[in-house]
Order: structure tokens, then sequence, then C-alpha cells
């Protein structure tokens, strides 16, 4: 047992975690019956249930969105996207170039305004630290 600890610096914005999943009605058995009841009559389980799925421009497994780095974090509403650097090393350092950041920001913004999903006042450079 120990503790565990992870810096994350994220270059990019932040989305609210609402934006990136839709709630669907799901068929909870496949028996052959009319579907217009809450309860199965054949097997007795819910006809149906509200479940939530990540909406497809977001690979929620492969941690991408839009073709970016989407760092979402325990018990937080948000995720984050752009591209993002961590570590859990000791005594770790990296710096960043100016033009990088505003290459990631042209780049970003090109990408998510068709999508809908630029926020010009959350571009940032965000730091994160996970301690579980
Ligand atoms: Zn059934």
């Amino acid at each position: 047992m120990g503790v565990w600890h992870r810096a994350y610096t994220i270059i990019g914005i932040r989305i609210p975690r609402d934006k990136m999943f839709i709630t669907e009605e799901k068929r909870q058995c496949s028996c052959d019956v009319p579907t217009n009841t809450p309860w199965c009559p054949t097997c007795g389980g819910r006809m149906w249930m509200d479940e939530e799925r990540p909406i497809d421009l977001y690979d929620i497994d492969g941690c991408v969105f839009a073709g970016f780095d989407a760092v979402t974090l325990d018990d937080n509403d948000c995720i984050y996207v752009g591209e993002y650097y961590k570590t859990d090393e000791d005594d770790y350092e990296e710096s960043l170039e100016i033009e990088v950041v505003e290459r990631l920001r042209a780049s970003l913004r090109k990408r998510l305004v068709p999508l809908g999903f630029w926020n010009e006042d959350e571009f940032k450079i965000w730091c994160v630290f996970v301690v579980s």
C-alpha cells in the first residue's frame, strides 16, 4: 500500500463533461414481447433504462477527443482537451516554447470551432495534481 502521485500539465481547453455525453433509453432485455410497458412480462426485468454514452467524437477508452488528448479526473465535471504532459518522476522538469502553445491553440481552434466546442476563455495551461 502506498501513495500515488501524478502531475498533469494540460494545454488546451476545459469542456463540461455533460457536453461530451448523451443519454439514451436502452432496451434491457431481448425477449420477443411488445416494448411499451415498463416491465417485461416474460423475464420480469425493466424494459428500458437510461444509459449514458460518450458522443462519437469522444473516444473515452483511448482518451481522445476530436483527435486531441482528452484527460478527465475522478470527481471532476470537466474534460481537458488539447495536449497533455504527465509525470510521476521525482525532480522532473520540462520546458515548452511559447510557439508550441500558440500552434496548439490555432490547431485546437481550427478543429473545435466548426464542432461548436471552442471556448477562447477556457484555453489555458492547466496544472493538475492527483494523489490517490
Ligand atoms: Zn424480458
